[in-house]
């Protein structure tokens, strides 16, 4: 089989150095190219000396467009306006682009959509088997509850690093439950909780976000009844979940058409 050539963008952060090592041990994909900001001080050094592992023979630059021109599919953890940026060169460079970035605003969103039709982009909250499963139990789950009966809240618990709220996870995991209950989460949506709020109003979807420490992801989505309540957890014990899922989205792209896919395409759990 041909190995998919991957890019790593932010090759330098803490999900970039692990996408790195899963890369060097993956069957089927073949790290080219090391992609980090102008101002990073890990330009010019080996990417896999860097990410902690043997020299890898790629050295961490930042032209875009030479990078992009030497691989199938670049996977990005970044920041979402060097993201959204991204996506547009990849659908120049006719590269396709693995999103785990979070934190997006509607145009970030806007401009990834319009890049999609031109490019495969396969975008994620959260590329976990474990959480994309979760995602499909919670929809289940809220569109067997009635919302005059049962409350949902969603609860996360990230490492004190984390600069986004709530998480593209907990956002996901909102996602599916208002596709459960057949409404926008946008319009029905709690973010957060302050003061004198009243009562809870029924129907919304609310959020509570904590961080602290080095916890790599926690996730519970509650629904709270009269008397009762059922939790839907997952906890992610290491970054590897995401990276491997991130690996085998962009080995997953290869020759797909151009269009906005999410994980559980790639896991084929899409309804
Ligand atoms: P991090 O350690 O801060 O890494 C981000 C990296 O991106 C940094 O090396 C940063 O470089 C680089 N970067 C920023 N702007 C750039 C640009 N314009 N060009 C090139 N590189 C740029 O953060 P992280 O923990 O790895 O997380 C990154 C993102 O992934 C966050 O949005 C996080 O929420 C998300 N995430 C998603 C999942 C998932 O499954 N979807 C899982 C984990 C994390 P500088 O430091 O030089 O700016």
């Amino acid at each position: 089989m041909d190995e998919t050539r991957i890019a790593v963008f932010g090759a330098a952060g803490r999900m970039g150095r692990t996408i790195i090592r899963i890369v060097s041990e993956a069957d089927g994909a073949v790290l080219v190219s090391a992609l980090e900001s102008a101002s990073s001080l890990s330009l010019g050094e080996d990417a896999g000396s860097h990410a902690g592992l043997k020299r890898a023979g790629v050295t961490i630059g930042s032209d875009i467009a030479s990078a992009l021109s030497r691989a199938d599919a670049v996977i990005d953890f970044s920041a979402p306006t060097a993201s959204a940026m991204l996506s547009e060169a990849a659908a120049k460079a006719g590269c396709a682009h693995v999103i785990g970035t979070t934190g997006f605003t509607a145009d970030h969103e806007d401009r990834i959509a319009k890049s999609a039709t031109e490019t495969a982009i396969v975008k994620s909250g959260n590329m976990s088997l474990g959480v994309n499963l979760l995602a499909g139990l919670v929809e289940q789950a809220a569109r067997a509850l009635p919302a005059n009966l049962f409350d949902i809240e969603v609860l996360e618990m990230h490492h004190k690093h984390k600069v986004d709220a709530p998480s593209g996870t907990a956002l996901l995991l909102g996602e599916a439950a208002a596709k459960g209950r057949e409404i926008e989460l946008a319009g029905n949506s709690v973010r957060v909780r302050d003061g004198q709020t009243g009562p809870r109003e029924t129907g919304t979807i609310g959020f509570a976000t904590l961080r602290g420490g080095s916890v790599v992801g926690e996730h519970s989505v509650i629904f709270a009844g009269e008397g009762e309540r059922i939790e839907l957890s997952h906890q992610a014990g290491d970054r590897e979940i995401f990276a491997r899922g991130a690996v085998a989205a962009a080995i997953w792209t290869k020759g797909r058409a151009p269009g906005l896919y999410s994980m559980r395409d790639v896991l084929g759990l899409a309804s």
